[in-house]
Parts: C-alpha cells; structure tokens; sequence
C-alpha cells in the first residue's frame, strides 16, 4: 500500500501534494557530494529531492533500485548521428537509441553531414529535423569553413557554445582547416563569440608528405606506421601556439599519444584554457589490435600503442582528461569491407562507452572500488561535458533542481557484447565478443524511462529536445586540467 504522503514542513509539506511522478528507490546515487544510499524522487521532469533509505512517497511510479548505482544521465559531446545527407550510416532514431541504452542522456552532435552545419542559422533547421526523432536530448556543434569563417561572428549560446576544426582530412570531413591565415582567424573569431575550439589535431602536412613516400596504407598492421603520432603531436604543438596568442578556449579530441597527453597537461597547469578528451577506443584497443580486428578498428586518430594507451588511463584516473566522448562515427559493414585505403575510419560507440570505461577502470585500476570509479565517470561523462558547453544549469549532475536525468548502473553482472545487441543502424560492434564488468539496467531522459533492460526492444517516446545554453563560464580562462 502506498502511504500518505508525509508532512514535513516547508514546501513540500501538505496533504493536496501530488503524488510524485517517478521514485527510485534503494539506489547508490553518485552525487558531486559523494555516494549517498538512498533515493530520488521526480516531478516534471526534474529531480525534486534525496530520499532515505526508509522513505516510499507516493509516486506514480516507484522503481526499486535493488541497491545499484545511480549516475547521472551521461553527456556524450562527441558523436555523429549523419543527419542530415549521411542517414544510410546512422540517423537519429538509432542513435538515440544506442545513446539510451548505453546510459547516455544528452548529445552533443558533430557537424561534418551533408551538408555541414557551418552557420549558427541552419542550428534551428536541423533541430527541426531531429525533432520527434530522438529519445535524448541534443545540441549541435558549429562546423567552419576555413574560407570563409565569418559565421562564428553570429554564433549565440543558443545555437552553439563551440565550433568543431579539423586539421586533418577525413572521409566525413568536407571543411578542413589547413592554411595558417584562416587558422588565425577562426581562433580570433572564436574567442570573440565565445565559442569553444573543439579540435581533430592532426596534421595533414604530416600525412602527405608519408603519402608521397609510400602511398596510402595498404594493410590493417601498416595503418599506424602511414597515420603515425607524429601528425597529431605536431597539430598539438601548432594549437597550442594558437591558444597562447588568442586566449581562445579548446578542447582537443581523441587525443590518442603519450605525448599529446603530456603537452596538453603541461599547458593546463601553466594556465593556458586548454582541456582534452579520450575516447573508450583508444582506452580499448592497441595497434595490436589492429591487424585482428581490421576495419572495425580503422580510426583517425589511429589506434596506438600500449604505452600509449597506459598514459591515457593515467590522463583518465589523474583528472587530467576532462572528458571521454564516444566519437560515435559508424559507417555500413559494406564499407568498412572496402580494401584498406578506402575502408572509412570511425566506429560506433556510444552504447559501449559506459560498460567499456568501467571495464577498463577496474582492470586498470582493481585497487579502487566500483564507487570510486563510477564517481570519476560521473565527472568525466557528464559533470565536465555539461559546463564546458554551458548546459550545467540543467544537466551534468544529480542535484535537487536539475533535470531528472538518471542511469541506473548494474557495476557486478558481466555480459558480453554481440551485433546483434547494439541499436545503431550499422548493427556492428569493435567489441564484439568483449566480456563488459557492468551493465545498464535503467535510462531516465526528464523524469521518462527510455530505456530498460528488463523490456527489451522497447524504448520511451522519442521526445528529446534541442537544449539551450549559457556561455560556459570559462570560455578563455585557465580549467587547470580537469574541470570541476
Ligand atoms: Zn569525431
């Protein structure tokens, strides 16, 4: 039976309350305060406040948690969802699906489609089209030009708090940025706007010249050898002189080298407003891997080596990482079947994210807990991603007031990773076969369930909305590594 609702003083006391929408119950919530074991209740879409552990209000629905952990909804800040022009690859409805069921609440879109997303005015034209598609919410990255850079000038938070740059060409990537003069300007503008320089760092001099020695790789062992870490540390030492001229904000991508890792630390902490991100497939793979798993694993930045990958994870457990993105990117098997040089570089990835950094942690670093793992996840996949694009007022952390946006996390059942599994369109995984440490049980997007492990194959109403922003309040000032 239900009970009445309790009186407790204040403003949620009195008996004509309504029952609340949503309760969780018996959960480890993963606060910024810690770990609480308790539970959470939800009305209109926003998480009103903690419950002790005795505590059942009346709820239109209660879930008992059954003692799991409760992150906060994750932000993926880095993903291709191909709408519009490239939805034969992915399109929202897949994604978003993927997104949900990997524990991932809010995205934030890359803008190499077809055609890309380079003015601040097509922002309200693309929301329009992903409207009633998505089951999580979403935001845009602006692309650029380098010919013409002029749009970032009428860049408003509402549209976009960053602009995606690519350095290095890409099979995806129609807008690379190579001649210094625009560089400039796209740094200058940047600023001006307050626009966050997300980056692809790698060098595509670096690449031709490789090109014009040996030609475009040939075999899944050769890909790291024509695609080397030279071409991304050398587009990090170019940034970083950038970023000492101009003070503009960046956040550097897949950072995939020890000494990209290195350089960028450096510059954090001698007060430069630089931040970086890894994604769980360079945590994931090795060149190694490369040659078993072939194209699945056929990435730019390239997959690299084990000290690599080791420097990485410290970048991840040390705070200086300050955010991991899925740099979900899928293409069909068919062409990812193509010979080598042809064969796109990307996977998808952001229904594996969750499970694979959290195996990964625990294999990397057994002496910590579960806890102590899935407190440094909440940071890095959803409080960091939310302020460094401005959308920390609703999202990022579970706090009275914030949008009811939960995962319910299952950190002691192993499950392993099949095709047949995943909800992207391209139906494949680099995974497969992968034995994960945990799993989601449970995706709250606003206080609706849109995922549950329990109801297999179905998913909540496809109603994510397109959020706005505030200017994140460090757009040129230091983050000092991680970003609290
Ligand atoms: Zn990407």
């Amino acid at each position: 039976m239900p009970e009445p609702v309790r009186v407790t003083g204040g403003k949620h006391a009195g008996p004509a309350e309504r029952p609340y929408d949503l309760v969780l119950t018996d959960v480890r919530a993963v606060t910024p305060a810690g770990v609480i074991h308790g539970g959470v209740a939800v009305r209109d879409g926003v998480l009103l406040r903690f419950l002790s552990a005795e505590e059942r209000p009346r709820a239109a629905r209660t879930v008992d948690g059954g003692g799991r952990y409760l992150l906060p909804g994750l932000i993926d800040s880095h993903v291709h969802f191909r709408t519009p022009g490239l939805t034969y690859k992915e399109d929202w409805e897949h994604g978003s699906r993927a997104a949900a069921a990997g524990g991932v609440t809010t995205v934030i879109d890359m803008p190499n489609t077809l055609p890309p997303l380079l003015d601040p005015a097509d922002a309200a034209r693309k929301a329009a089209m992903v409207q009633g598609r998505s089951l999580v919410d979403y935001r845009f990255h602006l692309g650029v030009a380098g010919d013409d850079p002029s749009p970032l000038l009428d860049a408003t938070p509402r549209e976009a708090t960053s602009v995606k740059v690519f350095l290095a060409g890409h099979h995806t990537a129609p807008t690379v940025v190579r001649d210094p003069a625009s560089l400039t300007r796209i740094f200058g503008y940047a600023r001006e706007s307050g626009l966050r320089v997300v980056l692809h760092a790698e060098d595509d001099g670096v690449f031709e010249l490789l090109d014009s020695w040996t030609g475009a790789p040939g075999r899944y062992l050769d890909y790291e050898r024509v695609r080397p870490r030279s071409g991304a540390i050398v587009a990090v030492a170019k940034v970083l002189e950038l970023v000492r001229r101009h003070g503009t904000a960046v956040h550097v991508l897949h950072v995939s080298t020890a000494e990209e890792a290195d350089l960028l630390a450096a510059a954090a902490h001698a007060g430069l407003p630089v931040t970086f991100e890894v994604t769980p497939h360079h945590l994931s793979f090795t060149a190694a891997d490369s040659a078993r798993i072939g194209a699945r694993a056929r990435l730019s930045p390239a997959i690299r080596h084990e000290r690599d990958q080791r420097r990485l994870w410290e970048a991840v457990l040390a705070g200086q990482a300050a955010t991991i993105g899925s740099d979900h990117a899928p293409h069909t098997r068919e062409e990812k079947l193509r010979p080598v040089a042809d064969a796109p570089p990307g996977l998808p990835g952001v229904q594996e994210m969750l499970p694979a950094v959290f195996t990964g942690m625990r294999r990397h670093a057994p002496w910590q807990s579960p806890g102590t793992h899935l407190e440094l996840i909440a940071r890095l996949l959803a409080a960091n991603p939310a302020d460094l694009f401005g959308i920390d007022g609703r999202k990022g952390r579970l706090l009275p007031g914030r949008d009811a946006d939960f995962v319910l996390f299952d950190a002691d059942t192993p499950w392993m990773v099949t095709g047949a599994a995943m909800h992207s369109k391209c139906g494949w995984s680099a995974y497969e076969g992968w034995t994960m440490a945990g799993q989601v049980r449970l995706t709250v997007r606003r206080g609706q369930i849109i995922y549950d492990a329990d109801a297999p194959g179905t998913f909540g109403p496809p109603d994510g909305r397109w959020l706005d922003a505030a200017r994140p309040a460090t757009p040129a000032h230091p983050t000092r590594g991680a970003v609290r």
